[in-house]
C-alpha cells in the first residue's frame, strides 16, 4: 500500500476513534501526522490504523491509537519538556512524544526491541528521541528530572524511582493494577514537591516487568 492510502487511513483513525474523547489538538495534529504504520511489524501494517493493539515482536504488543492519545492527553504536554517513556516497544508512542516534547529518551528492557525501535525512529526522520535499553521500573538516572514520565506497561504499584525522576510541577501517567488489567494513574508532582495520585480509567496494558515491577514469567 502507498503512502497516500496509509495517510487518508492516518486521517480516518483519528477523526473517527480518537477525536471524539481526546480534545487536545496538539495530540491529534501529531498522531495525523505520525506515520504508525512504519513502527508495526510488516505483516501487520495493513491493520496499522485500526482501533486495536497490535502484536510486536517477542510477544509485546502496541497500544491501541486511542489509549496512546488518552495518555498524550493527560500528561498534558506543551512542547519545551523533557519526557522518559518506560516501555519503548515499536517506538510509536516515542514518535508522537517527539513531536510534542522537546527532547524524550524511551527505555526498553528488550534490546531487539529496542534496536527496532531507534532504526523505525531513524526512518521516519525523527531526530529528539533517544532509545536505551534497561529497567525502567528503576526510571533512567542519567536523563533525571524529567518534567513528564509516560509508562506503557502495567506495574503493581507506581515505582518509588519514578515518582523521584520527576521534576516539581512534573506528571507522571502509569498503569496500576494487576498484571492484565490496570487503572490508568496520574501522579503530579506539585512545586513544592507534595505528589497528588488520580485515577484515569481503566486499562489493560502487558506487563512492567523489572525491580519495581513484576517478576519475569518467562524465566
Ligand atoms: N509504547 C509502546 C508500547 C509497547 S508495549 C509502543 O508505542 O509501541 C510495552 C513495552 O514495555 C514492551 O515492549 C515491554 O518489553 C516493555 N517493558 C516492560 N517492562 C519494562 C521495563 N521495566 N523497562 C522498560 N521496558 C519495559
Amino acid at each position: 500500500m502507498e503512502e497516500e492510502r496509509y495517510r487518508v487511513l492516518r486521517e480516518r483513525m483519528v477523526d473517527q476513534q480518537i477525536r471524539l474523547e481526546v480534545r487536545d489538538a496538539r495530540v491529534l495534529a501529531a498522531m495525523r501526522a505520525v506515520p504508525r504504520h512504519r513502527f508495526v511489524p510488516e505483516c501487520e501494517r495493513a491493520f496499522a490504523y485500526d482501533n486495536r493493539p497490535l502484536p510486536l515482536a517477542c510477544g509485546q504488543t502496541i497500544s491501541q491509537p486511542l489509549m496512546v492519545a488518552l495518555m498524550l492527553e493527560a500528561a498534558r504536554l506543551e512542547g519545551p519538556e523533557r519526557v522518559l517513556e518506560v516501555g519503548a516497544g515499536s517506538g510509536y508512542q516515542a514518535a508522537v512524544l517527539g513531536r510534542l516534547a522537546a527532547r524524550v529518551v524511551a527505555v526498553e528492557r528488550l534490546p531487539e526491541l529496542a534496536e527496532s525501535a531507534a532504526a523505525a525512529l531513524r526512518d521516519v526522520g525523527i531526530g529528539n528521541v533517544e532509545v536505551v535499553t534497561g529497567d525502567g521500573s528503576l526510571g533512567w538516572p542519567p536523563g533525571a528530572p524529567y518534567d513528564r514520565i509516560l509508562v506503557a506497561a502495567g506495574g503493581h504499584e507506581v515505582p518509588d524511582a519514578l515518582v523521584e525522576q520527576l521534576a516539581p510541577g512534573g506528571v507522571l501517567v502509569i498503569p496500576v493494577g494487576g498484571r492484565t488489567e490496570q487503572t490508568l494513574t496520574v501522579v503530579t508532582k506539585g512545586a513544592d514537591g507534595s505528589v497528588l495520585v488520580r485515577n484515569h480509567g481503566p486499562c489493560a496494558f502487558v506487563p512492567l516487568i523489572g525491580a519495581a515491577g513484576w517478576p519475569d514469567a518467562s524465566v
